[in-house]
């Protein structure tokens, strides 16, 4: 009997399709994935992309966002109800009221957003370059940072540049306590502490290196320390046992979970290839070009 696996890699083949999954997806997904990144680096591989199907492990906007650099490709999002209630805080009517209120400042848009928020602002940004974009943008102008005011609030304190922050924040990071970061210290004296930019400040205050996903597995391969403590999603824990077995990971609690990367299974990717389920995400007309256009300035100026 063909097991689940096998027919994914028969399928991938006679559809000439890839799997690019989060950090964040379940480990039996990350393990039959062709790539595993953050938001960023899922970007460039969407861009560069040649094959003809893209299946998107992760949610809606980076499915959206894939789709965006691609529009020759097609691109499904097995679990068409995997979204993320962080780019759902913001509208594009709402940036366009604060643009209205703070006329002249550059937008600067956190890919966790919807394609007509990204069509409404000047560039995007990732976790892992939000600071390098933020440096390299107009001195005498101030930036308007949507949706994720963590995130935001952590671009103005290391550059210093003055951010107008949007009330928004991701669900998942906010559960990040201090008190859950001094826990985790105490069980763990000789772990460096490690955290994602999207948790709140207090909690950030505490730790050692503020990261990004991709920014943290990078981190842990160089340097002197054997042992880390992991403040974001628990999935990451698989990537980073993968990549860098020779270490040691202590999540920063069991409880940092998103359901919303949690709702894959090896089976709904499987029916995604099959063609008998998911979101064949489509981003079309100005809105595409616009956000294209957003898009394609951050790949630019992180580089
Ligand atoms: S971890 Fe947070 S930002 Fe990422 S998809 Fe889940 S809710 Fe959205």
């Amino acid at each position: 009997m063909t097991s689940t696996t096998d027919e994914i890699a028969r399928l991938k083949k006679v559809h000439n399709a890839i799997i690019l999954a989060h950090t964040y997806q379940p480990g039996e997904i990350q393990d039959i994935a062709d790539f595993v990144g953050d938001s960023y680096g899922l970007s460039v591989q969407a861009a560069a992309a040649d094959a003809e199907v893209i299946i998107f492990c992760g949610v809606l906007f980076m499915a959206e966002t894939a789709a965006i650099l691609n529009p020759d490709k097609k691109v499904i999002l097995p679990v068409p109800e995997a979204g993320c209630p962080m780019a759902d805080m913001i509208s594009a009517g709402e940036l366009v009221e604060l643009k209205r209120k703070y006329p002249g400042y550059t937008v600067l848009c956190y890919v966790n957003s919807p394609a007509e928020v990204k069509a409404e602002s000047d560039i995007c940004c990732t976790s892992s370059n939000a600071l390098t974009i933020a440096g390299k943008l107009p001195e005498n102008k101030g930036i308007i940072f949507v949706p994720d005011k963590h995130l935001g609030s952590h671009v103005h304190e290391q550059t210093g540049r003055p951010v107008v922050l949007w009330e928004g924040f991701c669900p998942t990071h906010a559960r990040i306590t201090p008190a859950m970061v001094l826990a985790a210290k105490k069980n763990h004296p000789r772990a460096c502490t490690m955290i994602h930019p999207e948790a709140p400040k207090a909690s950030r205050d505490l730790c050692d290196k503020i990261f990004s996903t991709g920014q943290m597995c990078d981190f842990v391969k160089e340097g002197p320390h054997t042992e880390f403590i992991i403040g974001t999603e628990i999935g990451i824990l698989h990537t980073l046992n993968h990549r860098t077995p020779q270490k040691k990971y202590y999540p920063m609690s069991d409880q940092i979970t998103c359901p919303n990367m949690r709702r894959g299974t090896l089976e709904t990717t499987l029916r995604a290839l099959k063609r008998e389920s998911g979101l064949l995400v489509n981003v079309s007309g100005d809105i595409a070009d616009k956000a294209r256009g957003s898009l394609t300035r951050m790949l630019e100026m992180s580089r």
